[in-house]
């Protein structure tokens, strides 16, 4: 699709199409303009926030991503030269997985940030942090691709990334009435040009260049197992720039989109967007001493998915290894499958598994218990093998129009993007529950249940298998927790006494089983 459009750009007899302008001299004025040339590197520093792409409470109109805490003393080295970049930042620990930086790649159940301090780095394809002065921790190469392309997301990144080889900037004009949120309403559009480069040969990365010479956006998409191609874009205003001496300028307020800019709801349901930003207005130009090279434990990290099989009771099986555990539970015709979680890599080495358990029986549903991106990014994949999904009523609209669409991906084309399944215009790939569902047949039941009221989410749903007296939950309790009873472990615990059911164990989606009674000795002062 992408290229398509770019080769509409190549001129016909030596001209330019209508629309299009030349780039070159407009690189070259922004260039001047901030003394791009001049630039090795640039630390920037002050303090930062993180929104948490995937985490929202409702799954309908949202304006926003959840914001935990701030980024203290947030300080940001990017050099072009080296391919390099190392952020630090203090923020207070126990709240967000180690892992996890800002925006994308939150991952629940990896191992919470235990200290305050924390370090991130990339150079070249390969990231990693550091909590605390704790070992390197390898970062999954598609957070380290995202953050290697966040290096080259600034006015002299993009400037210098447009001269690489490949870049092949193509450059438009517009006029532009601007962002209502930030610049307010204005009826004097300004006319812009838009440059156009390809970065690592895939991402295609624009800048609006405003009449100052100056960048005041530049926007690329990347890709999300939950929402595919997704827009990701950093805005500059021209009021922000300072001198950093030698004629250098560089914008010192950031402000960074995950997802479109959308309070209205016009493009999305969900139109969580505002994913990191700040005030970093201490700029320095050229004084790069940090070295970043790549751990040896980070080159060497295998990423590979990982599916480890317990049986828990007969035709009962917990798919492990990774950070986010699947159930799978066999009926006398077919399979139910609880929780989709992560992505497709995931789902389809998951589903290998469970028919390799279970063969001869079709996966007929599968069970999503919210709508955390981290809970639901496989669904798709469920969708690609047939199965129907069983969700909670409040997810469907964010569902059906954000998610489980035949929108076409192009960073990361996934099963059902290049395999459309037919069920999806149909309209029968969903059982939606409100209070209660059943699955059941002459040997087995499964009850479905709204969890509520809960801060974590809205719509989640809790699997309860009377035959086995098995709880299976997410993110309600995560064992083997810290002693100390949460909102979520009370939610859990006052549902399971609402329906009045018998409970020997808990089957978490993050973690082992356990028995409910070591639980339930929380409650019981
Ligand atoms: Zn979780
Ligand atoms: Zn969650």
């Amino acid at each position: 699709m992408f290229a398509l459009t770019l080769l509409l750009a190549l001129p016909v007899f030596g001209q330019l199409r209508p629309g299009y302008v030349d780039p070159k001299p407009v690189l070259a004025a922004a260039e001047r303009a901030i003394g791009a040339d001049k630039v090795r590197c640039v630390t920037v520093s002050g303090t930062a926030y993180a929104g948490v792409v995937g985490q929202q409470r409702e799954s309908a109109w949202n304006v926003d991503w959840p914001r935990i805490d701030a980024l203290e003393n947030f300080s940001r080295t990017m050099n072009w030269e080296a391919g390099t970049m190392l952020e630090r930042f203090e923020r207070a620990p126990g709240k967000n997985p180690a892992s996890w930086k800002y925006g994308q790649g939150w991952r629940g159940g990896t191992p919470l940030q235990q200290q305050r301090k924390q370090t991130f780095a990339v150079n070249g394809r390969f990231g990693w942090h550091v909590d605390g002065e704790g070992p390197p921790v390898a970062a999954p190469p598609e957070d380290a691709e995202r953050w290697q392309l966040d290096l080259w997301l600034n006015p002299h990144g993009f400037l210098k990334a447009a001269k690489l080889p490949g870049a092949n900037p193509k450059a438009v004009w517009r006029w532009e009435l601007g962002e209502m949120g930030r610049d307010g309403h204005t009826t004097a559009p300004e006319k812009m040009t838009v440059v156009s480069i390809t970065m690592f040969g895939k991402y295609r990365v624009d800048a609006t260049i405003n009449p100052r010479n100056l960048l005041q956006r530049i926007h690329t998409w990347v890709p999300d197992p939950v929402l595919g191609d997704m827009n990701y874009e950093h805005e500059f205003a021209d009021e922000t720039y300072v001198d950093a001496g030698n004629g250098i300028r560089f914008p010192t307020v950031w402000h960074h989109h995950d997802g479109w800019d959308d309070n209205f709801g016009a493009l999305n349901v969900s139109a969580g967007h505002n994913g990191f930003g700040g005030k970093l207005d201490k700029v320095q130009a050229n004084v790069c001493p940090d070295a970043v090279a790549v751990p040896e434990a980070v080159r060497r990290a295998d990423h590979a998915v990982k599916v480890e099989t317990t049986r828990l009771a007969e035709g009962v099986y917990l798919l492990g290894g990774g950070s986010h555990n699947s159930v799978a539970v066999e009926f006398e015709k077919y399979i139910a499958v609880v929780e989709a979680p992560l992505d497709e890599a995931r789902s389809l080495a998951v589903i290998e598994e469970v028919v390799k358990l279970i063969p001869n029986k079709p996966i007929r549903y599968v069970v999503n218990t919210h709508q955390h991106f981290d809970h639901a990014g496989g669904l798709r994949t469920y969708m690609h093998i047939g199965a129907t999904i069983i969700t909670q009523w409040k997810n469907f609209e964010f569902f059906n129009r954000d998610f489980l669409n035949y929108a076409p991906r192009t960073l990361a084309p996934d099963m059902v993007s290049l395999w459309p399944p037919t069920e999806l215009s149909e309209g029968y790939q969903y059982e939606t529950v409100r209070e209660n569902y059943v699955l059941a047949d002459e040997k087995r039941s499964m009850h479905i249940s709204f969890v509520q009221p809960l801060q974590h989410v809205e719509g989640m749903l809790m699997v309860y298998l009377p035959k086995e007296r098995m709880v299976i939950e997410a993110d309600l309790f995560d064992p083997p927790g810290t002693g100390k009873a949460t909102a979520e472990n009370k939610a859990l615990f006052d549902h399971v006494r609402r329906l009045g059911v018998k409970v020997d164990t808990i089957v978490p989606v993050h973690g082992r089983p356990v028995a409910w009674n070591s639980f339930a000795t929380m409650f019981s002062r």
